[in-house]
């Protein structure tokens, strides 16, 4: 059985956080296992409420879960906490040191939500950045990239750079920057590490009418984690996560008042 983890925060609507991941982690057929990091109380207008879980049960989740299964793939998601956040590096470090095989982890550095709530406070920045060091590959959108980096990312050029820094500066083996934000096509710019040289490959996207969809970023991270414990490699999982978010938003649907959510097939 292939086995996926999500590290990631709880959104009772189902529509994004770690109840997304493992709704992707089933329609692509792994066995999704997940490690709550806090608790949300939101709807699909806004959120509402977060309240961090204790770090120590964060981190024994962790531990137990993994002296038992042996993920073949780790995502990270919302984080809330810098408390929060060193419990996962910590348990991380001691997963890596249990040499269960090499488990690739996606970082999906979670700052905010849409409606602007912060999901990771400001000095957990730091943890973030040395989490993201230990990664296979890091999906920040445009904003968190900006805020990664401290780069202006307004431009082709910027977003380049804030990449190559992902890359060669927080250690990360490959930042996909996601470009569903930008005005004009959405294309995402994949940097990936090629012993010391740095490859740069734009993506092209095609925008999705319809208006937001709740979730999309936790869906894209979870399902190239489910591509790379099935086995891919690092360039077939984006693509092909990255044509089932497509498929997903096209069939997106309202469910409540607020954002529409992914339909995943
Ligand atoms: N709630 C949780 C638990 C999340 O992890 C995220 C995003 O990662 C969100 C909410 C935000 O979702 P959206 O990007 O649709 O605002």
């Amino acid at each position: 059985m292939r086995i996926a983890l999500t590290i990631a925060g709880s959104d009772p609507t189902g529509g994004a956080g770690l109840q997304a991941d493992l709704r992707v982690f089933q329609a692509l057929g792994v066995h999704g296992a997940s490690v709550v990091t806090a608790l949300t109380v939101q709807s699909s207008q806004r959120v509402h409420e977060v309240l961090p879980a204790f770090p120590s049960v964060v981190l024994n989740q962790l531990r137990v879960l993994v002296r038992d299964l042996a993920p073949h793939a780790v995502k990270v998601g919302m984080l809330a906490t810098d408390d929060v956040a060193r419990s996962v590096e910590l348990g991380l470090e001691e997963l890596e040191r249990a040499g269960t095989g090499p488990a690739p982890l996606i970082v999906d550095p979670v700052l905010a939500a849409s409606d602007g709530t912060p999901l990771l406070e400001r000095r957990a920045l730091g943890t973030l950045g040395r989490i993201i060091g230990r990664a296979r590959l890091v999906t920040p959108n445009l904003s968190e990239a900006e805020t990664l980096t401290g780069r202006d990312v307004s431009s082709d050029r910027g977003i380049e750079e804030a990449a190559r820094e992902l890359v060669g500066e927080f250690g990360a083996g490959a930042a996909l920057v996601t470009g569903g934000h930008r005005e004009g096509p959405p294309h995402d710019l994949l940097a990936v590490r090629d012993g010391d040289e740095l490859t740069l490959r734009w993506l092209e996207g095609e925008r999705i009418g319809g208006g937001p969809v709740h979730g999309t970023g936790c869906a894209l991270s979870s399902a190239i984690a489910a591509q790379l414990a099935k086995g891919d490699g690092l360039l077939d999982a984006v693509g092909s996560a990255r044509s089932f978010v497509a498929q997903a938003l096209r069939a997106a649907k309202p469910a409540g008042s607020g954002a529409r959510f992914l339909v995943l097939s």
